[in-house]
């Protein structure tokens, strides 16, 4: 019960640019996890982080895989057992997305980071409704006070509006821009000060902020500011409730500047009080209670090649209840096999290391010779199957042919390890029997022929497909399905699991098949 309760299982995410990496940075420069005074450049842990596993990666220096960072804290002013935070990090670049919706199938709240410059932007509103499609609680944390952004009271309309969520501020800031002073903490009613140069908080003073001190600390006119604002905050937005948030009704939101590393230990204190524990999970067969025995957990994401020597992946399970005990048997249920790991691995920020034994919420690296799909579910030894790892319908779209007859056997099995990972989504035409890949970003293709030639040693080629969109049809009927499938037979696929996919070249063609089949029904995502 103890360390379930002390977990605190989450993603940081955002749309590229307003500042995840570096309040992940923050994040672990509070907890320890990295000792460098001061704010800490984002690209010199970039290049060592243990996000940056894969060659590609490197190369291109973005963050292409989901790994895991984890730390004990404790706010200097609690007491008692310290938290477990569990920083689950995603893909910093766009044509990853599906990798991050993933990751958020394993997080039991979320930080969305946004630019106050810019808004909300494509990329936060497309994971605010992974989120909501969850209920997963989020914060919200506008960054980049520090330049000249928008009109604070603005952008909470605009988060409203465009996230659809409520919000609440738990802190506000004191200016912005040039004149940015600091951020009064909402939430502990604290007035916390900025000193433009110094890299740190240099003053954190309980203000009486009715009193004439408030002029004296930030000067007369943000004061007054400062006193306005806060009334017409505490004026139009309820006071918070951790229950609503917890609810995902509504998102709590702080301001300030990661990179300043200004109004990130606020906004840390507040998080591991308010965010949840782990929650139950649900399994097809029932809901699944972080506090039962015996252990359970499901992999959510697959990473390839840590060591580029010997072709290993490492596939990280989501303990969901119980207790995972290294070399301990376990039912991996799809394949009614018992598998035990001798060395399983925990994360930190800059190394990982063997790990004995794992609670709910916790994340734990398995060495994988290609036993495991996305979506597998461990017990010891109930039948049950974690379901809501879904796949959106891809964007771009492309046949996949294999380049080198000699090598079709690689070609095959690099391809089916590939989706089994979840690098991209594959449909195979029942028509003419070709093979289409289908991504979120066009770097997705270039991963699959790089890891092809580079791991299976086999060569791809692509060739354009004219597609608009792949979605998954189902009907109430059979006979209803059988006939739309005889009458669209050239443009029926299956996917990876064998469910049929209804292939349209048109958004007009799309349309008219909803109409024309109202008996059908049209999903553009695989979970339903
Ligand atoms: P990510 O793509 O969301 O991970 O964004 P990064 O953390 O890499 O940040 C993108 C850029 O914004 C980098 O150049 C950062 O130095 C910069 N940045 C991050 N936080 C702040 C901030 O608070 N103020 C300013 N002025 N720049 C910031």
């Amino acid at each position: 019960m103890n360390e379930i309760q002390r977990r605190r299982t989450f993603a940081i995410i955002s749309h590229p640019d307003a500042g995840k990496t570096t309040l992940t940075e923050k994040f672990l420069l509070f907890g320890g996890q990295i000792q460098v005074a001061g704010a800490v450049k984002s690209n010199k842990i970039r290049k060592t982080a243990t996000s940056d596993w894969m060659d590609i990666e490197k190369q291109r220096g973005i963050s292409v895989s989901t790994s895991v960072m984890e730390f004990d804290y404790l706010p200097d002013d609690e007491i008692g057992d310290t938290y477990k935070v569990n920083i689950l990090d995603t893909p910093g670049h766009q044509d990853f997305a599906e990798d991050t919706y993933r990751t958020l199938t394993a997080v039991d709240s979320a930080i969305i980071v946004v630019d106050s410059a810019k808004g909300v932007e494509a990329q936060t509103r497309k994971l605010m409704e992974v989120c909501r499609m969850r209920n997963t609680p989020v914060i919200i944390f506008i960054n980049k006070m520090d330049r000249e952004g928008r009109n604070p009271f603005d952008l909470l309309d605009e988060l409203e509006e465009e996230l659809q969520i409520k919000v609440r501020p738990l802190s506000w800031p004191i200016g912005q821009g040039q004149r940015f002073k600091g951020v009064y903490n909402i939430y502990e009613q604290q007035l916390n000060l900025f000193t433009p140069n110094k890299q740190r908080v240099t003053e954190k003073a309980t203000v009486d902020i009715a009193s004439g001190e408030l002029e004296e600390k930030v000067g007369g006119r943000e004061a007054q500011q400062l006193r306005d604002d806060l009334e017409l905050v505490n004026g139009v937005y309820p006071a918070f409730d951790k229950e609503t948030y917890r609810d995902a009704e509504v998102a709590p939101v702080f301001f300030g500047s990661a990179l300043n590393n200004f109004g990130v230990q606020e906004l840390l204190n507040c998080f591991v009080d308010i965010a949840p524990s782990p929650k139950p999970t649900k399994a097809e067969e029932r809901m699944v209670e972080p506090t039962e025995s015996k252990f359970t957990g499901f992999i959510f994401k697959i990473t390839a090649n840590i060591d580029p020597n010997h072709r290993s992946c490492i596939a990280f399970c989501k303990v969901c209840s119980g207790k995972f005990v290294r070399n301990q048997p376990y039912l991996h249920v799809r394949q009614g096999k018992t598998v035990r790991f001798s060395s399983p691995t925990q994360f930190m920020a800059q190394r990982k290391s063997t790990v004995e034994e794992a609670y709910p919420g916790d994340i734990v690296g398995l060495p994988d010779n290609g036993i495991f799909k996305i979506g597998d579910t461990l017990t010891e030894g109930e039948l049950l199957h974690f379901r809501g790892l879904p796949s959106f319908s891809p964007l771009l779209f492309k046949y996949i042919e294999n380049d080198d007859p000699m090598k079709s056997k690689q070609f095959q099995k690099g391809l089916e390890q590939l989706m089994d990972e979840g690098v991209a989504q594959l449909f195979v035409n029942q028509f003419n029997g070709r093979r289409i890949v289908g991504t979120v970003g066009q770097l997705q293709f270039e991963v699959i022929q790089y890891r092809l030639e580079h791991e299976y040693n086999a060569k791809c080629r692509w060739e354009p497909v004219h597609l608009h969109k792949a979605c998954w049809v189902e009907a109430s009927d059979a006979e209803d399905l059988d006939n739309f499938k005889k009458r669209k037979y050239q443009y029926m696929a299956k996917d990876t699991e064998g469910r049929d996919v209804f292939l349209a070249d048109s958004g007009y063609v799309l349309s008219m098949a909803q109409q024309d089949f109202k008996n059908i029904r049209f999903h553009f995502t695989s979970e339903f």
